[in-house]
């Protein structure tokens, strides 16, 4: 089973940021559309209302009017005939008048309508006898009295209604035009708003658009940047020096020029590391980093390649005097102690220089010599070395580490660090995980990264885990007899726990050393177990017989199935530290490391979790329910007596 870190979908974010603008001015839209479109039908229905009472007065007027002529033109007529048509005409021109009227006092009328449409109806009942009176006079052919009457009675009553109606078609039209300029002013106001509205949410979303912008950008940037760039010296890391020195390669080849390589390695790094914490080894190679860095050429490459190693990729240093003169001025510039939490540390590295030929040359050979002539330069403590085909003789094959490794076993260079494994349910030590060195009489003490690939491709692993094993048993056996009963694991690699005779290589020891098996473990890491699972099985079957336990060490990084998982008949997960180290500030790390304990404890498993560097991780691995931890936090892997002297001193010691 293999966890990879999710990256952060820029895509996703960028799409969902327009998405929440567009969405917000679609909202404001709506609202303005909708507001808008109540304001129109209310304006529509005021000048239509307004319309119809001002056609009404004016039909009334009308009727008026044409009756006043009606009623002065019967009074004229003398023909019986003419005059009755005329009186018909003038009665149903009075009916317009009273409908027309009615019709207007039904409408919504306020106070003052009200008012003037009363004076008019009571206005023209106290007209209506006299009206009628004129009629009749003039029916009865007494039209000089008729007229008379009119023009004394009938007229004045009739001005009287037509002012009053006058009144109403003035009172209504200012009414209508008040009504209108609300509602055009209220238009006005809600175009405005809308526009506002607009404005400010184009403008919001063109602010959100920039910001998400630039934080997807940055984010690509900084995922480029940890891809190609190490976290700690923000030097150029492994994979992007393999990129520029095939470059060079290429250009080298077709202009036939050569170029250097240094390889640098710090002196003791480890040791710093070690007795003063990995915050000021971590402070010694940011420092290292910037003071090469300082003094090569913007068009120079340096890497840090991992640990205490960097390369120097100088593409244009076409002859070795150049080289050399380069690796001069690194060493000048690491000479001046450095600077750490007010105290001053002396540094030293060695360099190993090769020079690239363009005829017939891999880029894996050029990297190969440097690496030989900086172990050379170390072990000649001479600051740096130039590669030449005599040290490859010296070494007799590829590195001179590898011929000296088979002697230091014999001679006894290998030793044991111990680091505790504590147990959250007694928060007491339980066990401990031993760690080889060695203790090279050139090289000072050199760590497992230096020398267990290499004990492995040469054949060398069988050897030195034997002598490991024998190690630990004995120290095993002796804390054993003190009565210290603490479990110690041993890591096999994957040579071992595929090798048929294994097992019975470790029931020797165990018979050798006299301590029981069930203070025995072994840690095997997935891709180990992975590279012949039948085999593995078939082993892990056989030790598990002996009372050994095995454990699967940097579990989350290699494949493996959980078919094999369930078969392996392993006891015990050890979630890889590159999980656990960040847990606490990484929410994806978290996630990793509780879905692994629920996983193991699913299968029936202990989980430990190693590389605990602080007390917020111990307490999230508490409260997930881990099994137990191992760490910096609690205790650095020591020598046997560092070891006694933490276990006296530690608040994790052991009870007894
Ligand atoms: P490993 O088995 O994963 O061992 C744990 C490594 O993590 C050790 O490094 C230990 O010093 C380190 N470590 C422990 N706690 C912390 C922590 O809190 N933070 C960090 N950053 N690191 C921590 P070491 O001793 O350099 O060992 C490296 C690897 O070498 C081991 O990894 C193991 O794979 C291998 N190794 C060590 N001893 C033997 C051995 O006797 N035989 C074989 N075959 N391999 C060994
Ligand atoms: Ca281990
Ligand atoms: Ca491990």
């Amino acid at each position: 089973m293999q966890f990879t870190k999710p990256e952060v979908s820029i895509s996703v974010r960028i799409g969902s940021g327009f998405f929440l603008v567009l969405l917000l001015m679609a909202g404001l839209m709506v609202i303005g559309i909708v507001r808008m479109a109540e304001i129109n039908q209310r304006m529509e229905r005021v000048v239509k209302v307004s319309n119809v009472k001002v056609e009404l007065a004016y039909t009334m007027k009308n009727a008026l009017r044409d009756r006043a002529i009606s009623m002065h033109t019967i009074s004229l007529m003398s023909d019986v005939f003419d005059q009755n048509e005329e009186v018909t005409h003038f009665n149903e021109l009075g009916g317009g008048f009273i409908t027309a009227r009615e019709k207007l006092s039904k409408m919504d009328l306020d106070a003052q309508e009200q008012v003037i449409i009363t004076s008019i109806r009571d206005l023209a009942g106290v007209a209506r006898p006299a009206v009628m009176q004129v009629v009749d006079l003039s029916m009865q052919g007494y039209g000089v009295e008729a007229r008379a009457l009119i023009s004394k009675q009938v007229v004045p009553m009739q001005q009287a209604i037509a002012n009053k109606i006058d009144e109403l078609i003035d009172l209504q039209k200012s009414e209508t035009s008040i009504a209108v300029a609300e509602v055009t002013s209220a238009y006005a106001r809600a175009r405005l708003l809308m526009l506002l509205l607009g404005g400010s949410a184009i403008g919001a979303g063109l602010l959100i658009a920039f910001v998400v912008i630039r934080n997807a950008s940055r984010q690509a940037h900084l995922l480029e940047h940890q891809a190609m760039y190490d976290s700690l010296t923000r030097l150029p890391n492994r994979a992007l020096l393999a990129d520029r020195l095939q470059q060079t390669v290429l250009i080298a080849r077709r202009e036939k020029l050569s170029f250097a390589m240094i390889v640098m390695d710090l002196d003791r790094f480890k040791e710093i590391n070690d007795t003063l914490g990995h915050s000021i080894g971590d402070q010694v190679l940011q420092q290292v980093a910037a003071r090469t860095r300082a003094c090569l050429r913007e068009s120079d490459t340096v890497a840090r390649m991992g640990g205490d190693e960097f390369t120097i990729l100088l593409p244009t240093a076409g002859h070795v005097e150049g080289a050399t003169a380069v690796a001069k001025k690194v060493l000048l510039a690491l000479q001046e102690p450095l600077q750490l939490a007010g105290r001053k540390l002396d540094i030293d590295a060695s360099l190993g220089i090769a020079m690239f030929s363009p005829e017939a040359m891999e880029p894996e050979k050029l990297m190969r010599q440097a690496d030989t002539a900086m172990y050379a330069a170390k072990r000649a403590h001479c600051g740096s070395m130039v590669y030449s085909a005599e040290l490859d003789q010296k070494a007799d094959t590829g590195s001179a580490l590898q011929g000296e490794l088979r002697r230091a076993i014999g001679n006894g260079e290998l030793l044991l660090h111990y680091q505790p494994k504590i147990d959250f349910a007694t928060s007491k030590i339980s066990g401990v995980e031993a760690l080889v060195r060695w203790q090279h009489p050139e090289l000072g003490l050199l760590y497992p990264d230096k020398f267990i690939s290499m004990a492995e491709e040469n054949g060398l692993i069988k050897l030195l885990t034997q002598e490991v094993l024998r190690l630990a048993m004995d120290q095993c056996a002796a804390w054993h007899k003190t009565g210290l009963e603490l479990t110690v694991a041993v890591n096999a690699s994957a040579i071992s726990i595929i090798d048929p005779e294994f097992p019975d290589q470790i029931a020797e020891s165990i018979k050798q050393a006299n301590v029981p098996a069930s203070l025995i473990e072994l840690e095997v890491t997935e891709s180990a177990v992975m590279t012949d699972p039948m085999q593995a099985v078939d082993c892990i079957k056989r030790l598990n017989a002996l009372g050994v336990q095995v454990a699967i060490d940097d579990f989350g990084t290699g494949y493996s199935t959980m078919t094999y998982l369930k078969q392996l008949l392993v006891t015990k997960i050890k979630i890889d530290k590159s999980f656990v180290k960040d847990m606490a500030v990484n929410h994806n790390d978290a996630v990793i490391v509780r879905s692994t304990v629920e996983l193991g404890h699913n299968l029936g498993l202990k989980v430990i979790a190693e590389g605990v560097e602080d007390q917020l991780t111990w307490d999230q691995l508490k409260a997930l329910g881990c099994d137990s931890a191992q760490g910096y936090y609690m205790g650095r892997p020591v020598a046997a007596d560092a070891f006694i002297e933490w276990l006296r001193k530690s608040p994790w010691g052991h009870s007894n």
